[in-house]
């Protein structure tokens, strides 16, 4: 890995986002510089972006020449579970099945700090692989997961959102996953926040896995930890499967809707990121929307666990913030690429459902607002990261053209910047990552053959 030279000035087409760009692509929401610059300080923060030839001597210094690549923010995964990382790509199961044959017996091994530090290390070297530079991590049950999680992330100089998972509820947290009694999973919670929380770039999260698998009082403990900490990210899962939403209603008979199980709990609020959200109506997006609250939309997790097509322009037009999600285990890829390309799709088959003069599409350029800052903003980081915008944390990707054959010829033929960003949002994926920078430093580099 090539040690980083910083003060420096990164050269080459930079793309950042400003806003969503929205359904029309509004040209106020994106900057492109085709001959760009984008200059870090020693600190690792962005001084300045914007056409090479305008760049002001002040920032001049050693120049890292991406020239012919394409510059982006580091893309954010909103949900994936770095504790499922030997069960991807596990077969035949829905959710409540896939969760009890292969997620749980894998989670049990979290107990062992080693295998937890092995994981979450390779874990990290494959997002860094992908471009991927800041996730909403879940880990298991056991405080050593997050705490190997949290370690290796540090040591990376990484941003990332992570917190122990809550769950005492069976038959949806199996015995042998269970936090022994609130009082228990209350203390280590408080103790990891304590550790963790604002530790550098970490965030804590307080995350109980989803409705059915903690207690009522459980979840009420986590509703009043997130109002004493209301600094404190929230994460879990909602609305995923019709057969567990139903489960849902049907042992909460008082919550009008999922969501409203957590909003009862007090999880519902301005730093709270609900995996999923497939099977959710208007009056629950209103109130996410209100709150300030985030969906992560996990594309490639819905289709493979047959949940259902997340309904990505109702949760926009409804104000929601949405970020992208692999959800990997479930999920098939950690490439945020990938996870547009069948994000596009989810998309195109949800539209295709509705009268053709409300349809939308998702364009290129929406699709990288949302792998980057609406990523930063599902997870109320973008004060931090998500752009180029002066004294914004500098995680970044450059992206090959050319990665492939078939991607080569295609940007060739493409009329204009738009059709070539397609290109590479449909056809890339960890082969068009070039390299991969964390605060201006260089985190993964491809190898050159
Ligand atoms: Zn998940």
């Amino acid at each position: 890995m090539a040690e980083a030279i910083l003060p420096a000035v990164y050269r080459g087409t930079v793309l950042h986002f400003l806003r969503d760009p929205g359904a029309d692509d509004d040209p106020g929401a994106w900057e492109l510089f085709e001959d760009g610059a984008l200059a870090i300080g020693a600190d690792g923060t962005v001084r300045w972006t914007g056409d090479w030839a305008a760049l002001p001597e002040q920032y001049l210094a050693t120049v890292v020449d991406h020239r012919g690549a394409l510059i982006v923010p580091g893309f954010v995964d909103t949900h994936i579970h770095y504790s499922q990382y030997d069960m991807i790509a596990s077969f035949g199961a829905q959710l409540e099945d896939w969760l009890q044959d292969y997620v749980f017996p894998a989670e049990r091994k979290f107990a062992d700090p080693d295998y937890a530090d092995h994981i979450s290390g390779l874990f990290l070297d494959t997002l860094a692989a992908c471009g991927t530079t800041t996730a909403g991590v879940y880990p298991t049950v056991h405080p050593t997961s997050v705490d190997a999680f949290f370690a290796q992330a540090h040591r990376r100089g990484l941003r990332m959102t992570c917190g122990k998972i809550l769950m005492d509820k069976q038959p949806d947290a199996p015995e042998f996953l269970s936090d022994a009694g609130v009082p228990q999973a209350e203390e280590h919670t408080r103790r990891l926040i304590a550790r963790w929380h604002r530790n550098d770039r970490l965030t804590y999260a307080i995350t109980p896995r989803f409705a059915l698998s903690s207690s009522a009082e459980q979840l009420a403990m986590s509703g009043r930890l997130s109002r004493e900490f209301p600094d404190v990210a929230v994460q879990t899962h909602a609305a995923e499967s019709r057969p567990e939403t139903a489960d849902v209603l049907a042992r909460f008979p008082d919550a009008r809707s999922y969501l409203d199980v957590y909003d009862k709990a007090g999880l519902l609020g301005a730093r709270s990121t609900f995996g999923h959200c497939v099977h959710v109506d208007e009056q629950d997006r209103s109130r996410l929307a209100a709150a300030g609250a985030a969906i992560a939309f996990c594309p490639t997790s819905n289709l493979f666990l047959g949940s259902g097509l997340f309904d990505f322009a109702a949760a926009r037009e409804a104000g929601v913030r949405v970020g992208l999600g692999s959800d990997c285990g479930a999920g098939t890829s950690y490439s945020m690429l990938r996870t547009l390309n069948e994000a596009y799709k989810v998309v195109m088959l949800k539209e295709s459902t509705k009268p053709a003069r409300r349809r939308t599409t998702l364009s290129a350029l929406r699709g990288f607002y949302l792998a980057t800052l609406g990523g930063a903003e599902a997870l109320h980081l973008d004060n931090h990261i998500g752009n180029f915008r002066p004294g914004k944390e500098a995680d970044f990707v450059v992206l090959d053209w050319a990665a492939t054959p078939t991607l080569a010829r295609r940007t060739e033929a493409a009329r204009d910047f738009p059709e070539r960003l397609f290109a590479q949002m449909i056809l890339g994926d960890d082969r068009s990552i070039k390299a991969t920078y964390a605060m201006g430093r260089p985190i993964y580099t491809r190898a050159t053959t």
